[in-house]
C-alpha cells in the first residue's frame, strides 16, 4: 500500500481503468492484470530523488546549511516539469508528493512533459536579496546535471518568482556554456524570454474554471436534467444554478480567496471585475490574518498595498493607513466563513477532517496545490459541494509555462493576448472532457475523475511505448 495520498488515488484510478473493458481492450485475462499491476508499480514509485544540501553565507557572516532537494517523478509524457519552492516547511515528502501532482496535472491537460518539484528548506523573507542570490545560484549548481531544457524544466512555485528564475538561468548559462538556455527554466522575466501574462496565470486560471463552470458547464448540464448519475450530480447542478440564478437577478455571489500571493490576489481580482458573473469578494487572507467586509473588499488598494508581496494590513493602523474598510479576523477564518466560493491560495492542507464539516462554501477552488486533503474532499462531495481539484483549476501556470518554453525553442514571442487566448483554449477543452467523463461515470468525484483521465494518458504512453511489462 502506497503512503502518499496521490499514490493511492494513482492505485485507485489504475484498478477502475483495469475493471474497464473498453480501456485498451487487446488486452486481456492474465496479461491485462499483470500490465497494470505494473502501470500501477511504474506511476506510484519515483524516478529521481535528489537530495543536496546549499551552503550559503549570511549577510551577518555566518554559513548555513540547507536542505535542498529536486524530485523527478515520471516522464513517460515528455521531460519533467515543475516549480521550485522556498519554503521552511519544504520536506521530501511534500516534494515528491507535488511532483506527483505535475505528472497528474501535465498528463490531465495533455501538456509533453512529466512531472518534477524542487524545493529549498528556507523563509525567503528572512533572506536578503544577495543570500537569495547566492541560495538559486547553489541550488543551480547543485543540480546542474539533473535540469535542463530537454531534461527537467524548473519554474516558480511558493515563495519563488521570476527574478529568482532569472538568477538560476543566469547560472545555469554559466555551467553550460554555448547550449541553448533560455528553455532552461520557465517563469522568466519578459527580458530573459519570459513569457507575457506568466505571472497572472495561474491567478486567472484559477478563476476561469469557476467561471466556466458556471457559465458553460450549467449549459450542458441542463441537458442532462432529468437524468442525474446521481443526488450528488443533481444537488451540485443546483449550487451552480443558484449562483448563476442570482448573479443574473443582481444580486452578489460571495466569494473568500485564502491567500493573497501570486495566485489569491489575481484570482480575487479577477473575481472582482469580472462582467459575467456578479461577485463579491468579502474577504481574503495571509498567514496573519483575514479581512472580511460584508459589502465587498476594496481589491485594488489592497494589492497596491502589498505591492505583490502578499501581506495584507495587519492592524487596524495599517488599514487606516491603507484606506480599507474591513474586520480583522483570525487567519483561518476565512476557510469557514459564510461565503457561496471559496477559492484555497495558499498551501496545502488546509480543509482537514479538523474543519471539513465547518466550511459553509459551496464551491471551492483548489489555486494552490493540495490544500484540501482527500478525505475532507470526499466529504464535502458527498455533501453535493462542487470542488474544483488542484490539477485541473491551477493548470494555467504550466499552460503558460509550456507555451514559455515553445517560444524559446522558436524564439518568436507571443503576445499576451495570444498567450490568454491559449491558455483558456487550453483549459476549456480539459474541462469540457472531464466534465463529460463525470457526467458520464457518476459515481466518482471530479477528483477522482481528474486522476482517470490523467492516468489514462500515462497508461496508454506506458502501454505504447512498451513500458509494461
Ligand atoms: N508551480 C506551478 C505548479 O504547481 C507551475 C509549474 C510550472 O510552470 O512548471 O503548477
Amino acid at each position: 500500500m502506497s503512503t502518499l495520498e496521490t499514490q493511492r488515488t494513482i492505485e485507485e484510478a489504475i484498478d477502475t481503468l483495469a475493471g474497464d473493458e473498453r480501456f485498451l481492450p487487446e488486452l486481456k485475462g492474465g496479461s491485462r492484470k499483470q500490465k497494470f499491476e505494473s502501470a500501477k508499480e511504474i506511476l506510484t514509485t519515483t524516478d529521481k530523488i535528489i537530495k543536496s544540501y546549499l551552503r550559503v553565507s549570511r549577510d551577518n557572516g555566518r554559513v548555513v546549511r540547507i536542505p535542498a532537494y529536486r524530485i523527478q517523478h515520471n516522464n513517460i509524457a515528455g521531460f519533467y516539469k515543475g516549480g521550485i519552492r522556498f519554503s521552511e516547511t519544504v520536506n521530501e515528502e511534500e516534494v515528491e508528493n507535488l511532483a506527483i501532482l505535475m505528472t497528474l496535472k501535465n498528463a490531465l491537460h495533455r501538456l509533453p512533459f512529466g512531472g518534477a518539484k524542487g524545493g529549498v528548506v528556507i523563509n525567503p523573507k528572512q533572506y536578503s536579496d544577495r543570500e537569495l542570490y547566492e541560495v538559486s545560484k547553489k541550488y543551480v549548481q547543485r543540480f546542474a546535471r539533473d535540469i535542463g531544457p530537454e531534461q527537467d524544466i524548473p519554474a516558480p512555485d511558493v515563495g519563488t518568482n521570476e527574478k529568482i528564475m532569472d538568477w538560476m538561468v543566469g547560472e545555469y548559462k554559466t555551467i553550460h556554456p554555448g547550449q541553448n538556455y533560455l528553455g532552461s527554466f520557465t517563469g522568466k522575466s519578459i527580458e530573459n524570454g519570459g513569457a507575457k501574462g506568466r505571472r497572472e496565470a495561474t491567478g486567472k486560471g484559477t478563476y476561469f474554471s469557476y467561471c466556466w463552470l458556471v457559465h458553460h458547464w450549467l449549459k450542458h448540464w441542463e441537458a442532462v436534467e432529468q437524468n442525474w448519475p446521481s443526488s450528488i450530480h443533481r444537488q451540485q447542478f443546483e449550487v451552480l444554478k443558484t449562483l448563476h440564478d442570482r448573479s443574473k437577478e443582481g444580486n452578489a455571489i460571495r466569494v473568500a480567496v485564502q491567500g493573497f500571493g501570486n495566485v489569491g490576489s489575481v484570482a480575487a481580482l479577477e473575481a472582482a471585475q469580472c462582467t459575467r458573473l456578479n461577485n463579491q469578494v468579502v474577504a481574503v487572507s495571509d498567514q496573519y490574518v483575514t479581512l472580511y467586509h460584508e459589502q465587498g473588499l476594496d481589491l485594488k488598494r489592497l494589492a497596491q498595498f502589498t505591492g505583490g508581496k502578499g501581506t495584507l494590513p495587519s492592524s487596524e493602523e495599517e488599514l487606516k493607513m491603507a484606506g480599507i474598510k474591513a474586520t480583522l479576523l483570525p487567519r483561518e477564518a476565512v476557510l469557514t466563513l459564510d461565503v457561496d466560493v471559496l477559492v484555497l491560495a495558499a498551501i496545502e492542507n488546509q480543509i482537514t477532517t479538523d474543519n471539513m464539516d465547518q466550511v459553509k462554501a459551496k464551491v471551492l477552488v483548489e489555486g494552490a496545490n493540495a490544500p484540501i486533503t482527500q478525505v475532507a474532499d470526499s466529504f464535502l462531495h458527498q455533501q453535493g459541494c462542487v470542488v474544483i481539484p488542484d490539477i485541473l483549476a491551477n493548470a494555467g501556470g504550466v499552460i503558460v509555462s509550456y507555451l514559455e518554453w515553445k517560444q524559446d525553442r522558436v524564439t518568436q514571442l507571443y503576445t499576451e493576448q495570444e498567450v490568454f487566448e491559449e491558455m483558456y483554449e487550453h483549459m476549456a477543452h480539459t474541462f469540457q472532457q472531464v466534465f463529460e467523463a463525470y457526467v458520464r461515470k457518476g459515481l466518482k468525484s471530479i477528483r477522482q475523475t481528474c486522476y482517470l483521465q490523467a492516468v489514462k494518458r500515462l497508461v496508454t504512453l506506458l502501454y505504447r511505448h512498451g513500458k509494461l511489462y
